[in-house]
């Protein structure tokens, strides 16, 4: 059951309510009793519903937080071409051979997991691109 149910059941309960305060002014008995035990039946339903919502919302929490978690993982340096599992981090950073003269850089990136390494031309200034 979820909120929608919940709810439901809820107008149904608050109907049974407006007919017992009619039946209090004729004061029938057996007719009372009938509705009593229906209301107690409906509010049952009603906690079972809202427990299950409540259930639903924890485990989405739990699956945005790991989301959150795989994204924060993600976009932290660059995934590795070979293992698709690993990321690239920079273990070395000098002149580039040919650009270093003008301010480019060329990174060493090793994979965390599978330890492929590569060489990436850093050009903060796009020099190479003019
Ligand atoms: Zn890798």
């Amino acid at each position: 059951m979820d909120i929608a149910a919940g709810l439901a059941l809820l107008a149904q309960a608050t109907g049974i309510v407006k007919d017992l305060r009619a039946i209090d002014k004729s004061f029938d008995v057996a007719l009372l009793k009938s509705q009593m035990a229906e209301l107690y039946g409906t509010l049952a339903d009603v906690k079972i519903a809202l427990s299950d919502a409540r259930e639903t919302i924890h485990e989405k929490e739990r699956k945005i937080k790991e989301l959150g978690d795989k994204v924060a993982a993600l976009t932290s340096g660059e995934a590795c071409p070979i293992c698709n599992e690993g990321r690239m981090k920079i273990t070395a950073s000098g002149p580039h051979p040919t650009f270093g003269r003008v301010g480019v850089l060329e990174r060493t990136l090793k994979c965390d997991k599978c330890g492929h390494t590569e060489k990436h031309l850093y050009d903060p200034s796009g020099l190479t691109k003019r």
